[in-house]
């Protein structure tokens, strides 16, 4: 079992404080790979004074070095992708051709995504012909907390480290406690990188420890966050004393809206969405919602889906699912299955216990209800594993108040071929974000969400400017010139 117990912690791997063990749970075979240690406060109060040490001069660093510092870590990240997909598949479960071509290779796009939004990020900004002596300046926040989820633990980790350290600020990242192992190779790139001492540092720990310590330390100014919409509120709570700027990107429960004219590959995409990556995924299409004639169908299609969706080790080769990240999440999972069943709605695909002729292991049955109502447990709850709830529809206005009757607000997606239509929802749907037809949000645009998902925008020129503070300034010389 490997022994990955210490921090880094301004340019250097440390030891912690007072070590306290906890291992590191491989999901396919519910064996230990690896014991981390949890901080405490002295681990946080030396990683944040670090942080805050390094600061300034990080902070004054020109733009373009900071830039070289980040294509360093690309170029780093680049080199080793492999072994942070082995890592991924062994702290989360992520089937290990998934763990390359998408987990692993979400971080090297944002890296890479972020160093060209860098490239033409102006700093300082005239405000209007209206007030020619105004400028508007974007400043880093200073020092910053980043504490991010399991199930896309290197998308997390590299929509918040680049802007955030491109902006000018230093970081602490804490990593999830259920799936460090990633963000340990990741700090091993930094390391490599060469970044200088206690602009980057990592702290493993958890909520109570480590998240809180960060979210209340008068040090830090900023707190940026993903995951559940629970930790979200104990976080804002905790970081108001110090009134912190806090970034939340929380949960969700998408509606895919699905009418009688959209391509029937609408129906099975939308299936395969939502198991995909075992279906922990923020944004995945967990509620479908299907214009009444098309719903039969549409029930019988995705039910093929659910039944043709191979579960299989997350170290075997191949397209599959693998299990889901430990066994709380697989029991919450039952328990939301029993619900449904309980409740009312149609099983037609799946159910509880593990999949046919396994027997180790937190594997889900890819799960298909049909006649669910928007009451139910199911389809209030973010469930996190791979189980499709189907609502039938009749108008165009009740497939809008059944998507938008929920606490979240981070995707929908719509399916018809009606151009208008299109448009039309895609303005009426409460969420950050609305994908239809199957096209993925452009380059540059930004993640995120309304009501309880958050408010963070991340990726994108949004996503760089939420790790600065915008200053308004007037009185500025024109002839001394922009950067002077
Ligand atoms: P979680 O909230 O349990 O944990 C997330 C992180 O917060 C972990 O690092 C954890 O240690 C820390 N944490 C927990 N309680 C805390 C507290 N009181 N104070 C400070 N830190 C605390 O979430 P999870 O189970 O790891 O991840 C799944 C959740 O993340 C889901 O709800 C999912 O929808 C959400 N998520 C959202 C997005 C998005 O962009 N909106 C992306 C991925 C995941």
């Amino acid at each position: 079992m490997a022994d990955k117990r210490k921090f880094y912690i301004d340019g250097a791997w440390v030891d912690p404080a007072a070590p306290q063990d906890l291992e590191v749970i491989d999901p396919t075979t519910e064996e230990p790979v690896a014991v981390i240690s949890l901080g405490d406060q002295a681990d946080t109060d030396r990683a944040v004074a670090a942080a805050k040490a390094a600061f300034p001069a990080w902070a004054d660093t020109p733009p373009a070095e900071r830039l070289a510092a980040v294509e360093r870590l690309l170029a780093v990240y680049k080199k080793r992708a492999g072994d942070m997909a082995a890592a991924i598949t062994h702290e989360m479960g992520a089937p290990a051709d998934m763990s390359l071509a998408d987990q692993a290779e979400a971080g090297s796009w944002h890296i890479e995504t972020f160093i060209e939004t860098f490239r033409d990020f102006e700093f300082v900004r005239p405000l209007g012909d209206h007030a020619p002596s105004s400028r508007i300046a974007w400043e880093p926040v200073g020092v910053v907390g980043l504490i991010t989820p399991w199930n896309w633990p290197m998308n997390q980790v590299t929509l918040k480290v680049t802007p955030a350290l491109l902006a000018g600020n230093t970081v602490i990242l804490k990593p999830s406690e259920i799936a460090p192992l990633s963000s340990i190779v990741f700090a091993e790139m930094v390391d490599e990188a060469g970044f200088p001492p206690g602009v980057f540092n990592m702290v493993n720990g958890d909520g109570q420890g480590v998240g809180t310590q960060l979210s209340t330390h008068p040090d830090v100014d900023m707190i940026s966050f993903t995951g559940s919409t629970r930790a979200g509120i104990a976080i804002t709570k905790a970081a108001a004393d110090t009134v912190k700027k806090v970034v939340l990107e929380l949960g969700g429960k998408g509606a895919n809206l699905i009418f009688a004219d959209a391509d029937e590959k609408a129906v099975i995409r939308g299936a395969r969405h939502c198991f995909y990556n075992s279906g922990q995924s923020c944004n995945a299409p967990t509620r479908m919602l299907v214009e009444r004639p098309a719903y039969d169908k549409a029930v019988a299609l995705a039910a093929k889906v659910a039944e043709d969706t191979r579960v299989g080790s997350a170290h075997d080769a191949g397209p599959h699912i693998g299990p889901v990240v430990s066994k709380q999440q697989w029991d919450k999972i039952q328990d939301l299955i029993q619900k449904g069943i309980d409740e009312g709605a149609r099983l037609v695909a799946g159910g509880t216990g593990l999949p046919e002729g396994v027997n180790r292991g937190y594997f889900v049955r890819p799960t298909v209800f049909a006649d669910v109502t928007n009451d139910m447990t199911i389809a209030r709850q973010e469930i996190f594993g791979p189980v499709l709830s189907i609502i039938p529809f009749d108008t165009e206005d009740e497939a809008v108040e059944i998507a938008n009757d929920t606490i979240y607000g981070l995707t929908n997606y719509v399916q018809t071929q009606d151009g208008a239509r299109r448009n039309r929802l895609a303005r009426k749907l409460r969420s950050g974000m609305v994908e239809m037809n199957g096209e993925s949000r452009g380059r540059g645009s930004a993640f995120g969400g309304v009501k309880a998902s958050g408010r963070a925008r991340e990726g994108g020129i949004a996503g760089l400017e939420e790790f600065m503070d915008s200053k308004a300034i007037s009185g500025w010389d024109i002839e001394a010139g922009e950067n002077a």
